[in-house]
C-alpha cells in the first residue's frame, strides 16, 4: 500500500515538471519570438491559450492566422531585439 502511494507521487511529480518546463517554454516562445504564416508570410504573436492548444512540431505550430484566417503551420521565429 505505501509502495503504491510513493509511486503516485513520483508519476505525479514527473507531470508536474513536464507541465512547469512545458509552460516555460510556452512562454519563451510567444514572449521572445513570432510565428510566421506559411500562406501569407504575415506574423502573428498568439496568446499563451491559443500556443498551448495549438497542435506543435517542435517550435512549428498549426496556428490560425490572423490576418489570411487559415490555419497553416506557422514558424516560429527569434524576434530581432532592437536595442
Ligand atoms: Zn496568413
Amino acid at each position: 500500500m505505501k509502495e503504491k502511494v510513493w509511486r503516485i507521487a513520483v508519476v505525479l511529480g514527473i507531470c508536474v515538471i513536464f507541465f512547469i518546463s512545458c509552460f516555460c517554454a510556452l512562454k519563451f516562445e510567444v514572449n521572445n519570438g513570432t510565428y510566421k504564416c506559411k500562406n501569407c508570410s504575415y506574423e502573428t504573436v498568439p496568446t499563451y491559450s491559443e500556443a498551448l492548444c495549438a497542435m506543435h512540431i517542435g517550435s512549428t505550430r498549426y496556428l490560425k492566422c490572423s490576418k489570411c484566417n487559415k490555419r497553416t503551420w506557422h514558424k516560429w521565429y527569434k524576434k530581432i531585439l532592437d536595442k
